[in-house]
């Protein structure tokens, strides 16, 4: 019938789903029981494992969605559990200089 679409990650096998969150047609390689590609997959924020990640962590590295993150300057976000780092932890201490703009928070 000519309907077979094509897994767009690997453009060779045919699809057999749709990814949930960008729509991409995946072949049975390429999407996940969860119904995401693997292009998604790779993207997705290292805490929750559920939205794309829109930066990473400036401590610890890890990609992060914008709400398992705290933006502490412009381009200089952290993830939730680096942040609490920096309240409690004497080591993380020199990043203290950036919470100023949370003072009324703290
Ligand atoms: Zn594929
Ligand atoms: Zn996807
Ligand atoms: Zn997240
Ligand atoms: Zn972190």
């Amino acid at each position: 019938m000519g309907m077979n679409l094509l897994c767009e990650v690997c453009e060779a096998s045919n699809a057999v789903a749709t990814c949930r969150l960008c729509g991409r047609n995946a072949c049975a390689n390429h999407i996940d029981s969860g119904g995401l590609c693997s292009i998604c997959k790779e993207t997705l924020c290292k805490l929750c494992s559920q939205r794309l990640s829109v930066s990473s962590c400036t401590i610890c590295g890890r990609i992060i969605c914008r709400e398992c993150s705290v933006e502490l300057q412009p381009a200089i976000r952290v993830c939730k559990e680096c942040f609490s780092k920096i309240l409690y932890s004497e080591s993380y201490s020199k990043y203290r200089k950036y919470l100023r703009r949370f003072a009324k928070n703290l």
